[in-house]
C-alpha cells in the first residue's frame, strides 16, 4: 500500500482541518520515522514538542505497558494508586503544592482560567463576573471557544462566535502595555514564555521578570503556558527559569505524556489551588492510572538524561550553524534551546515550500505563521544527527527556487495530492 492510499482515505473520510505534510508515517524510534514505503525521516517538528523524549521511548513504553497488565481507568470517583504518586513527583519537579492533572493542553488552559477567575472573586475581591485576564497578541493557547475568544489570529475565530468576554490584548513582549492595560478588575496575565505557534517568538530580555514585577506590584495572578516550552525544550527545565520568574499559575502538556499519551496539568501554590471544592472541576481521564505512570516516566526520564541541558547545548549549536548558512532567503533565525525558527523572507513565498522540499530530502519540520520554518527535534537528538539535518537544510535554503506568484490562498481546501 502506497502513501497516497492513505491519505486520499483521511481525505474521504476525515474532517480537512489540517493540511499535512504529504508524508505517511507508520513507524518511529528515538529521532527518526519511516512512512510506509519504508523511507526514513529525522523528525525535527517532535509533534509541536510533545516528542522531547524522541518516539517510543524506551522507559516510558516500558512504564506504559506495565500499567496496561494493571489499571489504565477508574475516573475520579475514586482514587487509584498512582495519581498521587504523580502528583507528588510533578510538584517537586517543579516546585508547586498542588497539581491538577488534565488531558490536554487547551483543557489545562480552560483550567488554569477558571482557576484564576475563582481566586479573584473569592480571594482579590473582584466584583463576581466583572474580571478581566490579559493576554499576548500572537498567542495560541488552543482551540476551544474560549481561547480562540482571545486569539488574534483571524481564522482561529472565524464563524466560531458568539465569543467569551473578559480578555484584553496587549502586544507581545512589552510589559509597559500589560501594565497599562491593568485595572481594578484585572485577575492576572496569561502568555507563553516564547510563542510557538505564533512563529517562535522571543520576547524581549527581562519581558517575563517584569510580567513578574507587575502582577506581584498589582496582585494579579501571573500565568505561564509552558505546554510548548516546558520540560526541557528551550535549554531550561522550563522557560520562566531563564528569567527567575516564577508564575502564580504554570500550564504543562505535550512533552508530559512522554510522546505516548495525553498528560497535562495545571499548577500553583495552595492558596490558589484551594478555591477548588468537590465538583467545581473535573475530567473523566485526568489522572488516570496510565497517565499518571507515563507522566512520572517522562519527568524521570527529563531528569536522569538531562534533556534541558542537551537543548541548550545542541541548541547553541544547532542555531549558530543555522545562521553560518549563507542563504539569500531567510531573514532570521531565532529560538531558545531547541526551539528554533527560521524565517523566510516575504518575497521569496511562504516556508511550506521548503518544509516540502526537506520533507523529500528525509527531514520533517512544518511551517509555522506562513513564514517560519521550525526546527523542534527531540531532546535525544545527537550532534551528528543535527549535522545529518544540516546538510539538507542548508542545500534548501541554498538552491535556486521558484517563487509562486501568489501563495495558494485556498491551501486549507486544496487536495492533499493535486497542486
Ligand atoms: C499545543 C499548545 C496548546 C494546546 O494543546 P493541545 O494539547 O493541542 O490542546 C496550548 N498552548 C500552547 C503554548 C501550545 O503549544
Amino acid at each position: 500500500m502506497t502513501g497516497s492510499y492513505f491519505m486520499e482515505l483521511e481525505y474521504r473520510y476525515g474532517a480537512h482541518n489540517y493540511k499535512p505534510i504529504p508524508v505517511v508515517i507508520e513507524k518511529g524510534e528515538g529521532v527518526w520515522v519511516w512512512d510506509v514505503e519504508g523511507n526514513k525521516y529525522l523528525d525535527m517538528l517532535s509533534a509541536y514538542s510533545a516528542l522531547n523524549h524522541g518516539h517510543r521511548h524506551p522507559k516510558i513504553i516500558e512504564a506504559l505497558r506495565r500499567q496496561t497488565e494493571k489499571l489504565t481507568l477508574t475516573s475520579r470517583a475514586f482514587y487509584n494508586n498512582l495519581l498521587g504518586q504523580f502528583e507528588e513527583k510533578l510538584a517537586l519537579f517543579s516546585g508547586y503544592e498542588k497539581v491538577l492533572p488534565m488531558n490536554t493542553g487547551a483543557e489545562a488552559v480552560e483550567s488554569a482560567l477558571k482557576i484564576a477567575r475563582k481566586w479573584a472573586y473569592y480571594k482579590k475581591g473582584i466584583p463576581m463576573n466583572k474580571g478581566n485576564i490579559i493576554v499576548a497578541e500572537g498567542n495560541f493557547h488552543g482551540r476551544t471557544i474560549t481561547i480562540v475568544s482571545f486569539s488574534t489570529e483571524e481564522q482561529y475565530r472565524d464563524g466560531f462566535g458568539p465569543y467569551t468576554p473578559g480578555f484584553k490584548v496587549a502586544p507581545f513582549g512589552d510589559s509597559k502595555a500589560v501594565e497599562k492595560l491593568i485595572d481594578d478588575e484585572t485577575i492576572g496575565v496569561l502568555v507563553e514564555p516564547i510563542q510557538g505557534e505564533g512563529g517562535v517568538r522571543v520576547p524581549p530580555e527581562g519581558y517575563l521578570r517584569e510580567l513578574r514585577e507587575i502582577c506581584s506590584k498589582h496582585r494579579a495572578l501571573l500565568l505561564f503556558d509552558e505546554i510548548q516550552t516546558g520540560l526541557g525544550r528551550t535549554g531550561k527545565i522550563f522557560a520562566w527559569h531563564w528569567e527567575d520568574a516564577k508564575p502564580d499559575i504554570l500550564i504543562l502538556g505535550k512533552a508530559l505524556g512522554g510522546g505516548v499519551y495525553p498528560v497535562s496539568a495545571v499548577l500553583a501554590n495552595d492558596q490558589i489551588m484551594d478555591v477548588l471544592k468537590p465538583g467545581d472541576h473535573g475530567s473523566t481521564f485526568g489522572g488516570n492510572p496510565l497517565a499518571a505512570a507515563v507522566g512520572i516516566a517522562a519527568i524521570e526520564v527529563l531528569e536522569n538524561e538531562r534533556l534541558d541541558l542537551r537543548a541548550f547545548e545542541l541548541g547553541e549549536y544547532f542555531m549558530k550553524q543555522l545562521r553560518s548558512i549563507e542563504s539569500d532567503y531567510v531573514k532570521e533565525v531565532r529560538g531558545k534551546g531547541l526551539l528554533i525558527g527560521v524565517e523566510i523572507k516575504k518575497e521569496y513565498g511562504t516556508a511550506r515550500p521548503f518544509c516540502e522540499k526537506l520533507a523529500k530530502l528525509g527531514v520533517l519540520c512544518k511551517e509555522t505563521h506562513d513564514q517560519v520554518v521550525r526546527f523542534a527535534p527531540p531532546l535525544v537528538i545527537k550532534s551528528e544527527e543535527i549535522d545529518w539535518a544540516l546538510e539538507r537544510i542548508s542545500k534548501v535554503l541554498t538552491e535556486p527556487i521558484q517563487v509562486k506568484e501568489k501563495a495558494t490562498e485556498n491551501s486549507q481546501k486544496a487536495h492533499p495530492l493535486k497542486g
